[in-house]
């Protein structure tokens, strides 16, 4: 590990906003609040895929991974950030290092590879990632970089984030970090407004901000950049002229948002687009800020009038689906902000949620479960795929909500599943959102298909058809 990225390691770590991070001692801090990865064991991403998946979503500029093939083969768009234009950002661009670049070094590849981009695609900006091997035989990225960005006369943007770093988490941070040393402040926008302001951690998931950016234009209220999803790299560049911002998913990229504080004193709050509470609230939090910061006070009325609109129609229309679902009883598998914010999205559903895992939750995250749920939280630590096919086989949940990993556990017990990660298929957020959802989970609750794999099979004896038990 080269000594910057050591360096880039412990600065991240070093976070005024994280209350654990500052409860800790001088000693404890510096060894960080991940565990480095074993060999072998890098299950849930490498720090480079958690830094392609947070800087992926930029959708105008060319994302080139410098290393062998599968590296980009395994991040290339794992998560389904939409865009509303430039398509760029999902062509997989990679320097697919061979044995001779091993032994001498894959710089000029890498260079070659700089150039081919810009002259055959010329986007506003090239990203590039470094990996485990590139970073073993030394190849300097931020030397490459300048050079290519003098020469070719655009940004060229190094992130440097190998893989063996450390879990995709710290790549998230790793991630933004980059964009805070070479992005964000380099542009001035065409012009500002007091009602500017950044959505940082908000990756637009099958379109996601298109429910939400409705909203805030009815209140008069312009998105600069969102980072990163539909994001755009001069957006990006002058994001530090906003005068709020909103953290979206938790801790994620919480550095971006605490060092834009300390930068530019740009104020910022953590908020969730999931659930009609919650909305509303991100809603006021906002245009408080704003407020603050010198946007009419008339805005907080006219924030009060949109929510009070929208919040009648969203319960209009889940109205019909609450006699459907009131007493339906639901197995959470997320993490981080989703362990909360769709607790409180289901239980305006009118659902009883029997568990939510909490193994990817943070202390605050715990803490809003138990003043969403009361005392009777059901907090999973970490719930095994043979717990999981238990729970639902004896019929403690009707259905449940998980990541793609988890979907066989609940086919296997042959009880309704609904993806709720990152690689859902439909939007969640905003008061749209939340109808959606409740769609969702009565169609997956009512699909035939349940009481036909339950039937006993024609040469079954029993009504058990395959022992397909070995979870
Ligand atoms: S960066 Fe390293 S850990 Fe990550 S995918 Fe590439 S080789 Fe594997």
């Amino acid at each position: 590990m080269s000594v910057s990225l050591k360096a880039k390691i412990a600065d991240v770590f070093d976070e005024p906003a994280c209350d654990i991070n500052q409860g800790k001692s001088e000693k404890e801090r510096k060894k960080g609040c991940t565990k480095q990865l074993s060999p072998g064991a890098a299950a849930g991403g490498c720090a480079f895929d958690g830094a392609k998946i947070a800087l992926q979503p930029v959708c105008d500029v060319a994302h080139l991974v410098h290393g062998p093939i599968a590296c980009e083969g395994n991040s290339w768009d794992n998560r389904h950030s939409a865009s509303s234009g430039p398509q760029i950002y999902r062509t997989g661009f990679t320097t697919d290092i061979n044995e001779f670049d091993v032994i001498y070094g894959g710089e000029k590849r890498l260079f070659k590879s700089i150039r081919e981009i810009i002259e055959k695609y010329d986007p506003p900006a090239v990203f590039v990632y470094q990996t485990c091997v590139t970073a073993l035989v030394g190849d300097d990225i931020e030397a490459v970089c300048l050079r290519a960005a003098e020469k070719f006369n655009k940004p060229v943007i190094p992130v440097n984030a190998p893989g063996f770093a450390g879990p995709k988490n710290l790549g998230n941070k790793l991630g933004a970090e980059a964009l805070l040393d070479y992005v964000i402040g380099t542009r001035e926008p065409e012009y500002t407004t007091p009602y500017d302001i950044n959505i940082i951690g908000e990756y637009n998931l099958v379109g996601e901000m298109w429910q939400v950016k409705p909203l805030l234009d009815a209140l008069g209220i312009r998105v600069l950049s969102c980072i990163a999803g539909d994001g755009r790299y001069n957006e990006i560049a002058s994001a530090h002229r906003a005068k709020a911002n909103m953290m979206v998913c938790s801790k994620s990229m919480i550095n971006v948002a605490s060092k834009m504080q300390q930068r530019w004193g740009i104020p910022y709050f953590e908020g969730s687009f999931y659930g009609i509470g919650d909305m509303s609230e991100t809603l006021r939090q906002i245009s408080r800020l704003l407020v603050q910061q010198g946007a009419d006070a008339e805005l907080l009325e006219r924030t009060e009038r949109l929510i009070e609109v929208e919040e009648a129609r969203a319960w209009k229309r889940i109205a019909e689906y609450r006699t459907r679902l009131s007493g339906k009883r639901v197995l959470l598998i997320t993490g981080g902000v989703k362990s909360w914010s769709v607790v409180a999205a289901l239980q305006e559903g009118g659902m009883e949620i029997v568990g939510t895992s909490v193994k990817k939750s943070t202390k605050e995250d715990k803490e809003k479960i138990k003043e969403i749920m009361g005392d009777d939280a059901h907090m999973i630590d970490d719930m095994t795929p043979r717990e999981m096919y238990a729970m639902l086989r004896d019929a403690r949940a009707d259905i449940m909500l998980s990541g793609g990993r988890s979907q066989f556990v609940a086919l296997k017990a042959r009880m309704p599943w609904l993806d709720i990660n990152q690689e859902r298929y439909y939007p969640y957020a905003g008061y749209e959102g939340i109808v959606e959802l409740v769609h969702q989970i009565d169609r997956a609750l009512a699909n035939p298909v349940w009481q036909q794999v339950r039937q006993p099979a024609p040469w079954g004896e029993d009504g058990v058809t395959l022992n397909a038990m070995a979870v």
